[in-house]
């Protein structure tokens, strides 16, 4: 853990790495003010431990990590841009035990400053200073886990003539409406920036839902793409749907809120499983892989989804057991080829 106070920015760093067993740290950085340092201290560590599970369900070389920084108030231009600078002189500092990449907060050219300073970035091509936003593939890997959800819970994976309520409608949750769109659902929208959730319906031809009523409007999919958290203990027994399949990180407030979706026969999408999109493709793009390649990896999201589902219904448990268990196989089978290596 790094914890760090930016004294000209006036912002708080914490840069958690959980684990590092399939290779070195790799997640986001969020830039937003949080309601004290220890909340923002908690959220990288949460947000650490979702980028672990990530990458050991896509089965990728990568650990878990994550960095928050919190500002105390909002930043200038400049000042921001003066920020990431020195942010890039941190995480080239760590020598490449962290790479990072965008996350809430952070867009790509804030990340072209950090490459300023450092390679130890995912999206920014070297050659060119180009950089690559992982929302679009993030989107559509949560719309294959869509896909295999409603072939859970209707026995059919079409979209067409669904309802799904996109909760949130930035980097990830404006494309994947725009993709529902075209395949034929019907698209709610909700988002606290109404004019950008008007903005989105109207370019789909969807219509937008009150922020404050998205939970309990009725729909087939509900598509957290927004924040996290937002399912717990009361909450998760507001909603009117058949299926949770979203893009927002850590979206159960505990682990036990998969246990009552369960109990009322909502089929939850792992959202470490679905959103994973993102972060495949830079990675692979990172290791130097094409870009066919890292949409076929994206594309896997569905069939990894259908496997944790049959998985789970065998066992008679949610679906986030099953894929916890993956997370723990593909730990221990890492650890113990370690073994045997060091051992030989
Ligand atoms: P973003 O900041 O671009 O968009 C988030 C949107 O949600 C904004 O439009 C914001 O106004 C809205 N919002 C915030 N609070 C809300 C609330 N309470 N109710 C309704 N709307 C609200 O973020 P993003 O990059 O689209 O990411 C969305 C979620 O998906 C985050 O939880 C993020 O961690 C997760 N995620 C993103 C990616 C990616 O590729 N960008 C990858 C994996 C996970």
């Amino acid at each position: 853990m790094v914890c760090r106070r930016d004294a000209q920015a006036r912002a708080w760093i914490f840069l958690a790495i959980h684990d590092t067993t399939l290779g070195p740290a790799v997640g986001g950085t969020r830039l937003r003010a949080y309601a004290s340092p220890a909340a923002a201290l908690e959220d990288a560590m949460r947000l650490a431990q979702a980028m672990t599970d990530k990458w050991a369900v896509l089965d990728l070389p990568f650990g878990g990590g994550k960095c928050v920084i919190a500002p105390d108030e909002p930043l200038g231009v400049e000042a921001r841009a003066a920020l990431f600078l020195r942010y890039g002189h941190l995480l080239e500092s760590l020598r490449g035990a962290f790479y990072s990449g965008v996350d809430v907060g952070v867009s790509p050219a804030d990340m072209a400053v950090v490459a300023r300073a450092t390679r130890h970035v995912h999206g920014v091509d070297f050659a060119d200073g180009s950089t690559v936003d992982p929302g679009p593939y993030t989107a559509r890997g949560v719309l294959h886990a869509i896909e295999a959800s409603l072939e859970v819970a209707f026995g059919n994976p079409d979209p067409a003539g669904r309802t799904v309520l996109v909760q949130g409608v930035g980097d990830v949750g404006r494309p994947l409406a725009g993709l529902l769109a075209e395949a034929g659902a019907r698209v709610l929208v909700s988002d606290i920036d109404t004019e950008r959730a008007d903005g989105v319906a109207a370019e789909i031809g969807g219509r937008s839902v009150a922020a404050d009523a998205a939970l309990e409007t009725a729909c087939d999919v509900f598509a957290p793409c927004a924040i996290g958290g937002i399912l717990d203990g009361a909450s998760v027994d507001r909603l009117d749907c058949r299926i949770v399949a979203g893009s927002a990180n850590a979206q159960l407030a505990e682990p036990r809120v998969a246990d009552r979706l369960h109990e009322r026969g909502i089929v939850y999408a792992p959202d470490f499983v679905a959103n994973g999109g993102g972060a495949a493709a830079l990675g692979l793009i990172a290791l130097g892989e094409d870009e066919s390649v890292a949409r076929r990896k994206v594309d896997g999201i569905g069939d990894t989804v259908r496997a944790i589902f049959r998985e789970a219904e065998a066992a008679g448990e949610p679906p986030l057991r099953a894929a916890r268990r993956i997370v723990e196989r593909r730990l221990a089978g890492r650890r113990a080829r370690r073994g045997l290596q060091s051992g030989g």
